[in-house]
């Protein structure tokens, strides 16, 4: 079955390419497609954001679509930078150490430094059915930059539980196998086989 990915974030794209590997889903990039609508989040939560980007790409396309809205939670910032995770210094425009370096400065030296990542996945088929799946991933920020794998917040996001290493020194199997992506797609695929069995 092939599926496209609403999203032109190639990070994204090469783990839920790694997590859906095995899974009979194919998924297509937008490009692949040759797909180039732009959408715009206007959305107040993760999952309106999620829908928006699926249900405009499917009706684009003609095909199911997957999209994932997803952020950076951080406790001592109320929440922030959350669903303006990838606008966070003003500008879609800006690169993924920009954002960093404004975290660590907002972070300061605090002793406070819990948060987690969230993430909402929604899947369009042209039948007109919706399927979902969410996921957290709890952990900490670091004081400062460590490894080069994944993409965004990845270098300074410890997880729980991973000896104080950040997404980006665990490499990309260990983090799929607890990130907030992972979890969602968990979620998502339990929904996706009922919707399956349910056809037949
Ligand atoms: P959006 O879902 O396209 O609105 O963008 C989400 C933003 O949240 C990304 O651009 C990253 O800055 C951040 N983000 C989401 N998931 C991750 C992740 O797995 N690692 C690091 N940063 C992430």
């Amino acid at each position: 079955m092939k599926m496209v990915l609403s999203s032109d974030n190639a990070g994204k794209l090469r783990e839920f390419r790694d997590i859906f590997a095995g899974s009979g889903i194919e998924l297509l990039s937008k490009k692949d497609c040759g797909c180039t609508v732009e959408v715009e989040e206007t959305g107040s939560t993760y999952e309106e954001n999620a829908y928006l980007k699926a249900y405009t790409v499917m009706k684009a396309t003609g095909l199911p679509a997957l999209a994932d809205d997803s952020g950076l939670c951080v406790d001592f910032l109320d929440g922030a930078p959350g669903l303006n995770s990838a606008r966070f210094t003003g500008s879609h425009s800006d690169s993924d150490d920009d954002r960093i370096a404004l975290l660590l400065k907002l972070m300061g030296d605090t002793e406070e430094r819990s948060a987690y990542f969230a993430c909402a996945l929604c899947c369009c088929l042209p039948d007109g059915t919706v399927l979902r799946g969410y996921g957290e991933c709890r952990g900490s920020i670091a004081r400062e930059k460590h490894g080069t794998d994944g993409f965004g917040f990845d270098p300074v996001f410890c997880p729980e539980g991973q000896g104080g290493e950040t997404m980006a020194t665990l490499g990309e199997k260990a983090k799929n196998a607890i990130s907030h992506r992972g979890k969602a797609v968990k979620n998502f695929k339990a929904e996706w086989e009922k919707y399956i069995h349910d056809q037949q």
